[in-house]
This record gives C-alpha cells, structure tokens and sequence, in this order.
C-alpha cells in the first residue's frame, strides 16, 4: 500500500508548492512573496467552495444554472492525451471532459491497487476544477486577477508587471477538494498517474516532493526574515 505515503505527503502547500513551480514566471516570484501567493490562492479556493456548497447539490446542477453545458470528448489524441483532461471554454459555455484520459487514469490507479479512484470519481474531481474556473469567469474574477502582479523585468524606469497564472489551479484544486469533501488533494492525481503508467518512478517522486519541501522551508525563512 505504498501508494498511501504519496497522497500523505502531498499536502495543500506541497501541492501549491509544486503548481507555482510551474508557472512561466515562478523564478521571478520574490522569495518572501511565495508564501502570499500559496496561502492566498488556498484562501480563494476554500472561501468559494465554502459559498457555492450549500447552494448546490452536484456540480451538474451548479452548471445548468450557469447554463454551461458538459461535454464527453471520447476522441482519441495520441500521446499527449492525457494532458486534455476537462477545459472550461469560455465562448462556447461547455466544459468539455475527456472520456480517453480519465479511463486512462483509471487503469494507471489501478496498477497501483487504488481503487478508490474510479472512473466516476476522477471525473467528478476534474469537472469540479473546471467547474471553478467557470466561477471565476462568471461570479468572482480570475484569481490571479486578484492576487499581486510580479515584476518580470526593470530596466532603468521600465518595469514589466505579470500575474501569476497559475494561482488560479491553486486555488481550483482546492476548491475541488472541499466541494467534493475528498481527503486527497487533486493534484496528486497527476503524480499518482505518472507513476501508475510507469512514465516515473515512486523513488523519483519522493525525491521531487522532498525538492518542493526544501522550497517551501526556504520561503518560510525568507517571509520571517523580512
Ligand atoms: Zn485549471
């Protein structure tokens, strides 16, 4: 039951952690600022689903009433299949699934003898991230919108201000997390299907959250310096 220490281990902040690591412009994030946008983002994402939870009995609901339909994309796409899960596009209303990756999920889960993660559960965590985002663009602002803008460049007077992107999947995860009452955190799905279809493997995985836990330590001590 290895398996268990994996989804232990990733917790909101390591999972946070590890989202704005891949933003395009984590290394410009001051260090003592890593700490706002990890806890912010979280905040976002717990606050929403706190008020979106009573008012709704499923996520099926939830999109009728925004008039946003649900599409099942059973196409297949070859390798990078599993990178389209759920898309929320904006112009058509749709949230579209995709049939091919979530099955795909599911046989990595079941490799690794979890099977807690069926298909019917995989899809209701990915239809809620996607659910959130359909949130912020319809009721409360994209949360990188609200969230500091990073300065990318100066150069004498010139300065280049960004958002960071990806605070708005921090905080979709969450979100997903709370609504659906799971224990887990979303994103160690991703983590879990690497591993399951063999692409890396469990040591390599620990080894990458042990790097993210160092990461989060340092911007500890950099935002109690300050
Ligand atoms: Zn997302």
């Amino acid at each position: 039951m290895s398996y268990k220490k994996i989804i232990e281990r990733a917790n909101d902040r390591l999972m946070a952690m590890a989202e704005l690591t891949e933003d395009s412009y984590f290394n410009k994030i001051p260090k003592n600022k890593i700490g706002y946008f990890i806890n912010e983002s979280i905040k976002i994402g717990i606050e929403t689903a706190q008020k979106f939870m009573g008012k709704y009995n499923s996520l099926e609901e939830f999109c009728e009433d925004k008039k946003v339909k649900i599409e099942l994309d059973t196409d297949e796409y070859g390798f990078e299949m599993i990178k389209l899960r759920g898309k929320y596009n904006e112009e058509k209303e749709t949230i579209i699934m995709y049939h091919n990756s979530i099955k795909r999920m599911e046989i990595a889960y079941n490799e690794l003898g979890i099977n807690f993660l069926n298909y019917d559960t995989i899809y209701k965590i990915l239809l809620a991230h996607e659910v959130f985002h359909l949130i912020e663009v319809k009721e409360i602002g994209k949360t990188y919108e609200k969230l500091e803008d990073i300065n990318i460049f100066k150069l004498g007077p010139l300065k280049k201000f960004y958002p960071i992107v990806k605070t708005s999947d921090i905080g979709a995860n969450i979100f997903a997390k709370k609504f659906l009452n799971i224990s887990y955190h979303p994103k160690v799905l991703n983590y879990l299907y690497i591993w399951g279809a063999g692409i890396i493997d469990k040591n390599k995985l620990i080894d990458y959250f042990d790097e993210l836990d160092q990461k989060l330590n340092k911007s500890h001590l950099n935002s109690s310096l300050k």
